[in-house]
Formats: structure tokens, C-alpha cells, sequence
């Protein structure tokens, strides 16, 4: 994720909890439902992890990254504030580390299941997989084709497989949940919401009866989620799916439920963040289409693109970035706005159709 397309003021949002709870210490939210904080390496912070009150035990949803830190926060939790409540099952929204980095561990502790979608999944072993092999030539050719100097693919080189660093091996077996499938948790019935653009399968719960919505990174007040195309599936086109993503969770989501995002704090104004998430991402295309009068790659328009500066540290230049400068052109591209060409170097040149 990044602070990237969103500029939108959120005046209009209200955070019903002033002072968020101290990393590592669960605080309830409402009868039956804690948020825990827990400290993240990069400059996001802190990630929201959920506590779900379920019979004689707890479900958590999400999990926190996998490092020293966060493992010594959880043998702190299962000896001390989960003793009598034990985890009895993990949900995980995504497949980013943040998110799901601890739930191998965790589910080996406390001898629980992981539920999550297929996709999340099975993606999330294969990127893991990835640990010790070396860079494809598919992915350097990528990063090329967007316009990285030599240096640049050689940092991506060294970095290449770090994904499977910040992740304890996920159990062999999973729980598959789906779209629209409900959940008992505790006695309350939780819908899955799934949305894509982010992650490719990502799952929301809404609990209709508490007004309740755990977001993960689908929807967060202050920042927008990153959407990018991978090597993998350089022609996809996520942002497409964001968008349309956004515009389901408005129209099967109230307006008067309390977000439980996966960072900052819990939110009141779905309905207003949603359509300050679409109006963002909007303009950025309007600028794109309106900036690509001459041929330009995709490491000319982070300055048009992105409201702040691109963070200058490795993984924001060398993947998020163009990963999310791609989205917004694989988006123009489809629609037949915008064409590409090839030089003679292997990198891209994009310009008005
Ligand atoms: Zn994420």
C-alpha cells in the first residue's frame, strides 16, 4: 500500500475512538469484538488486527507480520490476555504479509485452522515459493520494459523473494471461505465480502446486525490502497477491478456501519470514503490521459500520478510505483484511450490514442 492516488480531504469521516490502543494491547470496540494494534517494519506503522469473541475461545482476523517483534507480542497474548479465550480459528482478508505473515505460526500454537479465499491462498504459497529462487527473466524484462536503469533491475535482482522473509509458512490445509458466504462467529452472522484491485480474492466481513464492516485493505480512511500489475500478469488490468470492487461494497454495504480498517482507526462514512476512493482515482486517469500528449514510460509519471513524492525507499520505487503507474495504464490501454509502443531497448513509451 501506498499513500498514492488519494488526496481527498476526509473532513467528513468520524473516528469514533480518539486515542487508538496501545500496540500489543487489546481494546474492545463493541462487546465481543477487540482491536489490537501490532507494529509493522515499514512505514505504515501499525496494522489492526481483529478479536472476535467465538463461544469459548477467540477467531482473529489478520495477523500481523512475521518477525521478532510481532511473535514476542504474540507468546505475550496466548499466556496472558488469550489464556482462557484461545484462538480457535484464523482468518485472514489477504494475502499480504501484514496480514497473514503470523497465521502459520499461530495456527501451529494454538492448533487452529486458517479460513481464506482460494485465491488468497494459493497465491500467497506460490509468491512465497519465490524465496529462493532468482529473479525471472520475465520480471526484469518487466521493470525494463517500464524504464529501470541497470541499477535499479540489479536492487530488484538482490531483493527478489523477500516476500516469503515476512511470512511464516502458511498450514499445508486451508479453509476455503467464498462471496457471499455467511459466518457464524460468536452467535453473529458474518457475511463475506469479497472485493479485487488490491489482492486478487480479498475477503471483507460485514456483520449486518452490529453494523459492523472489518475493511481490511479494501477501504481505509486516510491512505489508498495500492493497485498494481505484477510481472506475472503484466497485460492485467486491477484497477478495473478496484473500481468495480468499490462500487459493489457501496451498493451490498450500509452507509451506517462502524469500518474496521486494517489501518488507522475505525471509521464512520463508508458510503463518503468510497466515493472519495473513486473521485481520486478518476482524476489521476484524467491526468494520465491528459499527460501522455507525447510519448512517455512509466518512470516519467510518478510526478503526474501520485500526489506525494514516491517514498524513496526500495520497494515503493522499484515495485509499487510502476506497479500502480501500470494499473492506471493497463486501464487506459483496454479502453483504447492510450497506445504503447516499443523501442528499440525493450522499454514502453506510452501516448495518447
Ligand atoms: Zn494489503
Amino acid at each position: 500500500m501506498m499513500d498514492g492516488l488519494s488526496v481527498s480531504a476526509n473532513a467528513r469521516l468520524t473516528y469514533p475512538y480518539a486515542l487508538p490502543p496501545v500496540p500489543g494491547v487489546p481494546a474492545q470496540v463493541v462487546a465481543g469484538v477487540q482491536w489490537l494494534r501490532l507494529p509493522l517494519p515499514v512505514s505504515l506503522g501499525t496494522i489492526n488486527v481483529w478479536l472476535l469473541a467465538d463461544g469459548a475461545g477467540t477467531t482473529l482476523v489478520d495477523t500481523g507480520i512475521y518477525d521478532e517483534q510481532t511473535e514476542a507480542l504474540w507468546r505475550t497474548l496466548l499466556d496472558g490476555a488469550l489464556r482462557d479465550t484461545p484462538l480457535t480459528r484464523i482468518i485472514a482478508t489477504h494475502l499480504h504479509p501484514d496480514h497473514v505473515g503470523m497465521a502459520g505460526w499461530l495456527s501451529r500454537h494454538s492448533a487452529c485452522r486458517l479460513w481464506m479465499t482460494r485465491l488468497e491462498y494459493l497465491h500467497c504459497r506460490l509468491q512465497a515459493g519465490d524465496s529462493n529462487r532468482p529473479a525471472p527473466e520475465e520480471s526484469l524484462a518487466f521493470y525494463q520494459r517500464a524504464g529501470w536503469d541497470t541499477q535499479a533491475l540489479e536492487r530488484y535482482r538482490k531483493r527478489f523473494g523477500g516476500f516469503g522473509r515476512m511470512l511464516s509458512s502458511l498450514p499445508d490445509s486451508y479453509r476455503r471461505i467464498q462471496n457471499g458466504e455467511q459466518l457464524d462467529i460468536g452467535g453473529y452472522g458474518w457475511e463475506v465480502v469479497v472485493g479485487a484491485g488490491h489482492s486478487p480474492e480479498h475477503a471483507c466481513l460485514f456483520d449486518p446486525q452490529r453494523k459492523l464492516l472489518i475493511s481490511g485493505d479494501q477501504v481505509l480512511p486516510r491512505i489508498s490502497s495500492n493497485v498494481s500489475v505484477h510481472p506475472t500478469e503484466p497485460d492485467a488490468d486491477p484497477m478495473s477491478e478496484w473500481l468495480d470492487s468499490l462500487a459493489m461494497l457501496r451498493r451490498r454495504v450500509p452507509d451506517d456501519v462502524l469500518v474496521l480498517p486494517s489501518h488507522n482507526k475505525p471509521f464512520l462514512g463508508l458510503h463518503t470514503r468510497i466515493e472519495q476512493l473513486q473521485v481520486d482515482t478518476y482524476s489521476a486517469l484524467t491526468r494520465l490521459r491528459q499527460g501522455l500528449e507525447q510519448p512517455r514510460r512509466v518512470v516519467d509519471l510518478f510526478a503526474l500520478l501520485f500526489n506525494a513524492p514516491v517514498r524513496n525507499d526500495a520497494s515503493s520505487r522499484l515495485t509499487l510505483a510502476p506497479g500502480e503507474a501500470l494499473a492506471c495504464l493497463n486501464y487506459l490501454l483496454r479502453r483504447g484511450d492510450i497506445s504503447v509502443s516499443l523501442d528499440g531497448h525493450g522499454v514502453a513509451w506510452y501516448q495518447r490514442a
